[in-house]
């Protein structure tokens, strides 16, 4: 028997430990050991764990009912959270498809934007990124950087028109010579995660809806890492002003308890699909579309942000990021150091850089003994914990990354 990992060579691979519970921002192990989970469980968890709230409406709805064919039949928990989205997000996204992670909200997205936009051909081409990280199905992988995450794969995938993120000149010159043939471009707007929490500024954001929108092309948000308040707003293209054709959202929606997703659309691309004849509708679903347990739990967490202010305590997390700051910025190795609502980040220059650097596990190793546990991104450290994370514990939490780094950094 084997449990295979994500993400992981298996050989000679033991785990860091056995999580027995896990309460609010910390993990137990069953060696006794306490650690602060310093990356939300990759990026999911917001409100904690084993949040009361929403344990109770798991619980109360696993006794209502399970999953529903909703290919048929409604259901209130996918209905009222579809309301609820749709009210939360900017402008006229008012149409919820559910799917079950971030990558399929991506390739739903792609899917919608192929069909509805790609007028039988004649634009045959979507605009991705540099660096860019979608997921890791097929489609996901075709619109990301092509790097170490998917060399595997690289002659399976679709080609795109791959644009230098945050390069408005750039995308300008494309947009103008080639708008007219792109169906979609898709970004991760103003933090890109898995490419090293590289920021981008909301005004390249919202230049870049201009373009899309001037050249006909749909403008696809990634907010599957962003969205639900990580930035410091609800969702980062709010920050921009902007309004994408399709936001795919994903990780925060259940609060990290249970997986969904959607793919929420503005009302010219729904009424695209509409017509007397099946063939132009929307062909896609999964087994677990609009499940009633993972709405419910998604119910309960979105009610949050509003019950426990959770925005102002984002705030309140990039304020004591930026008290910390002029500390890291000591150390002469430690470069780019940035934050954005609940997340902290800088790079350690003068080793091989990239994913597979080995400089920022040497610091993770040494925070972990500390009682703190952040995965690096090669040479890129971060630190995104939970929004209930209690303002002592993070203080505690950049002490001991600073310490950490400081001895790395120092050892050369
Ligand atoms: C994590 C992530 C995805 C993929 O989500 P999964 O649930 O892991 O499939 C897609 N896009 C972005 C921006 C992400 O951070």
């Amino acid at each position: 028997m084997s449990l295979w990992h994500p993400f992981t060579q298996m050989e000679g691979f033991t785990p860091l430990g056995q999580v027995t519970e896990a309460k609010g921002a910390f993990y137990h192990l069953s060696d006794g050991r306490r650690l602060l989970d310093g990356v939300s469980s990759w990026w999911v968890n917001n409100h904690g764990h084993a949040h009361p709230k929403i344990a109770a409406a798991i619980a109360a709805q696993a006794e209502r009912f399970d999953q529903v064919i909703l290919a048929d039949f409604g259901h209130s928990p996918a209905r009222k959270l579809a309301e609820q989205v749709a009210a939360m997000l900017p402008g006229d996204l008012n149409h919820v498809f559910y799917s079950d992670n971030g990558s399929t909200s991506v390739e739903v997205a792609l899917k919608m934007a192929m069909q509805g936009n790609g007028q039988g051909g004649e634009r045959p081409r979507i605009v991705a990124f540099t660096g860019a990280y979608h997921g890791d199905t097929i489609g996901a992988m075709s619109v990301g950087e092509r790097g170490v995450f998917n060399r595997p794969w690289w002659p399976f995938l679709f080609d795109v028109d791959l644009l230098p993120y945050g390069d408005l000149e750039a995308a300008q010159v494309y947009f103008t010579e080639q708008g007219h043939r792109c169906a979609a471009a898709i970004i991760e707007p103003l933090v890109q995660g898995a490419a090293g929490m590289v920021f981008s500024t909301p005004e390249y954001l919202a230049s870049l809806s201009a373009l899309c929108s001037n050249a006909g092309a749909w403008l696809i948000a990634d907010e599957v890492m962003t969205g639900w308040g990580r930035t410091g707003s609800l969702f980062a293209v709010e920050q921009a002003g902007v309004v994408p054709d399709i936001i795919c959202l994903s990780k925060g929606i259940t609060g990290g308890t249970l997986p969904l997703s959607v793919t929420v659309a503005r009302d010219e691309v729904y009424e695209g699909f509409l017509g007397p004849s099946k063939s132009e509708a929307f062909l896609h679903g999964h087994s677990y579309t609009g499940n009633p347990l993972a709405c419910s739990a998604a119910l309960a967490a979105l009610s949050l942000f509003e019950e426990e202010n959770t925005l102002n305590r984002v705030a309140a997390m990039e304020s004591r990021y930026r008290a910390a700051m002029p500390e890291f910025a000591k150390l002469s190795r430690v470069t780019q150091l940035r934050c954005r609502g609940g997340i902290f980040a800088f790079n350690i220059a003068g080793g091989e850089g990239g994913y597979l650097d080995p400089i920022g596990k040497r610091v993770t190793q040494l925070a972990l003994k500390q009682g703190l546990y952040i995965r690096p991104l090669g040479n890129v450290l971060y630190l995104m914990p939970p929004f209930c994370v209690g303002d002592e514990d993070l203080q505690d939490a950049l002490g001991i990354l600073l310490d950490a780094t400081t001895q790395v950094v120092q050892d050369g």
